[in-house]
């Protein structure tokens, strides 16, 4: 690159001095109407950032503008929606559940002014949130009292500070879970000021272990689903219904969020079942099965609500009125969209896959109908596959599927690139198609690929 090293008589044209300045990309026919529409410092960060590329030899000179009108999204957001064909129905790279009509449209509603703190009857303060709290109480009677969190992990953070503050929470060795990205729930407890007191092995713990424990120095016991692995063979943990004569509160860490059972998935505990049990509070995640927005749920004994509600991180960690909106129309949805891909029948499954497959030979690709299993994701039923099937593309395809429009993540598994329908929404089958063709025809088999 160094002009020095060419040539001595006719040094090449340094690329830095052909890189277009900032002024002159902003008075680009292409960049100038952005200008009218975004934030000027938005707008020059773009402009910075194509030309550092064009000094690093990344970006051609020339291509500086139109570089930073693809950077610049036309609608301010520049996440991209993805056809999620990977059979996986939480996909935590994927945002995990996709929001239901009805949720969409609380969103819309919840966009304005609106009176998720006011009560428009006698024009003075309203408890927060209070109808998506009535719909989840609607929904698991036995609570008495509910309260909303941003995520699960806050709803666990919130129970350990106000009921184990300088206390310690008795918890079995074999329920010490890492949710992922390398967050550990016993981290995440301890940083509240709370002492673990950690019981039994990994493999097996006992009510005697539990009892062994609890003392006048215990804030609460607490029960973990372990819902992203599975211990088996010579296993034993303590259910809920036992820890619950121990005579202190038993705080229920269900995971994933189902607010009743789900008979696709026995080993999934639900609120209603564990509070049935005995727990004095189950917290959840509001975006995993639940199908909703991301959030974390608190049902319970109303003291322990109480005491959650009134701690002061509890105004730290509440939810803004989008994810309530969210919230009260997915626990009054009749059916979300993440229980319609969990409960997609296998034979319909199997005729949506055929009709991609035909469409594809229509447009000269053929490609077999194969057996495929779903999964439920997001850290959930590891063990459970949820029987279907899929189109199996040439492997190469799938890096350029992501690279298409519209963005397609399929599924590879064992060097197959594999299209599954299950949350492929109803209806975006013919586009799914057309997207498998275009990339083919960007990258025949054989030919270069996008990476
Ligand atoms: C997912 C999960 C969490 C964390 O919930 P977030 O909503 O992701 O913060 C905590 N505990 C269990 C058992 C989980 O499965």
């Amino acid at each position: 690159m160094s002009t020095a090293a060419n040539s001595q008589d006719s040094p090449a044209p340094d690329p830095r001095r052909r890189v277009p300045r900032t002024d002159a990309v902003l008075a680009d026919p292409r960049v100038a109407p952005l200008r009218a529409r975004l934030h000027p410092d938005v707008v020059k960060r773009q402009v910075q950032r194509a030309q550092q590329r064009a000094r690093a030899g990344e970006l051609p000179p020339e291509e500086v503008a139109e570089a930073v009108v693809q950077a610049l999204p036309a609608d301010g957001c520049s996440m991209r929606p993805v056809l999620n064909a990977t059979g996986v129905v939480l996909h935590t790279n994927l945002g995990r559940a996709p929001l239901s009509p009805a949720a969409v449209r609380a969103l819309t509603v919840a966009a304005g002014y609106v009176d998720v703190e006011f009560d428009t009857g006698n024009g003075s303060r309203a408890r927060r949130g209070r109808a998506a709290l009535d719909a989840l109480l609607a929904r698991v009677p036995r609570a008495e009292d509910a309260l909303v969190v941003n995520n699960g992990a806050a709803a666990l953070v919130l129970a350990a500070s106000a009921l184990a503050r300088d206390r310690e929470i008795v918890v079995s060795r074999g329920e010490l879970v890492e949710i992922g990205d390398g967050f550990r729930i016993p981290e995440l407890l301890e940083s509240t000021g709370a002492r673990l007191r950690e019981v039994g092995t990994t493999n097996r713990t006992h009510l005697a272990d539990y009892r062994a424990a609890v003392g006048p120095r215990t804030g609460f016991v607490l029960k973990i689903h372990p819902s992203n692995f599975l211990v088996q063979g010579f296993t034993s943990s303590v259910p809920v219904r036992d820890l619950a004569g121990l005579g202190v509160p038993v705080v229920a860490d269900i995971g994933s969020g189902l607010l009743s059972p789900e008979p696709l998935l026995p080993d999934e505990p639900d609120a209603a079942g564990w509070l049935a049990q005995g727990a004095g509070l189950v917290t959840a995640s509001g975006d995993k099965l639940l199908g909703g927005p991301q959030a974390g749920l608190v049902l319970g004994r109303a003291e322990l609500v109480h005491a959650l509600r009134r701690h002061p991180l509890a105004r730290a960690l509440r939810v803004d009125k989008l994810t309530l909106a969210a919230l009260e129309a997915t626990v009054s949805d009749g059916a979300t969209v993440t229980e319609h891909a969990l409960r997609a029948d296998p034979g319909r499954l199997r005729r949506r896959a055929e009709a991609l497959a035909a469409e594809l030979a229509a447009g000269g690709l053929t490609a077999p109908v194969v057996p495929s299993d779903g999964l439920v994701g997001g850290g959930g039923a590891p063990g459970l596959t949820l029987p279907g099937w899929a189109v199996e593309l040439p492997a190469h395809l799938a890096a350029v599927l992501r690279h298409g429009d519209p963005c397609v993540v399929a599924r590879v598994d064992d060097g197959r690139c594999l299209l599954d329908p299950r949350c492929v929404p109803d209806g975006e089958d013919e586009r799914l198609a057309r997207a498998v063709l275009a990339a083919a025809s960007r990258a025949p088999e054989g030919g270069p690929s996008c990476m």
